[in-house]
């Protein structure tokens, strides 16, 4: 599924109505502590870690099958995740983005968020966004915090962590 982002400037109503493709054919990053979260939950990293060389970087993406493009914890007959509960920080934040440029979108405009000038977006394929009868709302400032905290763990995130993790799960 693109995303098509669309600004994100004031609290949106949400509600899921896990629609069947929403997992499918996403590049998702994954953070060390994602990946030790999901592994403690009883899935082995093996399963569900792929590597990307990116410049001289090493990034960890989440595993798709390879029949459909869906995530491995995709269930294609529910639309649901299966791991919910510590699925990763970018899953947490989807529907909605945080970049720090603006991506030339109408009316998008900067949000100030402890020190950092951000650039808020949701997706405007995502029909849960301003859903009828939602069942939470979502605030720019939870999503703004959500992003800089991926941004610190991704920028933490290297090959020689994930060794240390694979030791330590083991150990
Ligand atoms: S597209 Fe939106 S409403 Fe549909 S499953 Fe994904 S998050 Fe939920
Ligand atoms: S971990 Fe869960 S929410 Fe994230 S892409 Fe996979 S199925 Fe979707």
């Amino acid at each position: 599924m693109r995303f098509k982002p669309r600004p994100f400037n004031e609290p949106a109503g949400f509600r899921c109505l896990y629609c069947l493709d929403c997992c499918r054919g996403r590049h998702i990053y994954l953070t060390l502590k994602d990946i030790e979260r999901i592994a403690r939950a009883g899935h082995d990293p093996q399963d569900f870690v792929t590597f990307s060389i990116e410049g001289d970087k090493v990034r960890f993406v989440l595993a798709v099958r390879e029949w459909d493009l869906g995530c491995v914890f995709h269930d294609p007959e529910t639309g649901k995740c299966t791991i919910h509960k510590v699925r990763p920080l970018i899953c947490r934040i989807y529907p909605f983005m945080v970049s720090r440029k603006p991506l030339g979108v109408e009316g998008e405009k900067p949000f100030h968020y402890k020190g950092k000038e951000l650039w808020l977006y949701y997706d405007e394929s995502c029909p849960g966004v301003n859903a009828d009868e939602p069942e939470t709302m979502i605030t720019p400032e939870e999503i703004a915090e959500l992003g800089l905290e991926f941004e610190e763990e991704f920028e933490r995130t290297d090959i020689e962590g994930f060794a240390e993790l694979l030791a330590g799960l083991e150990g």
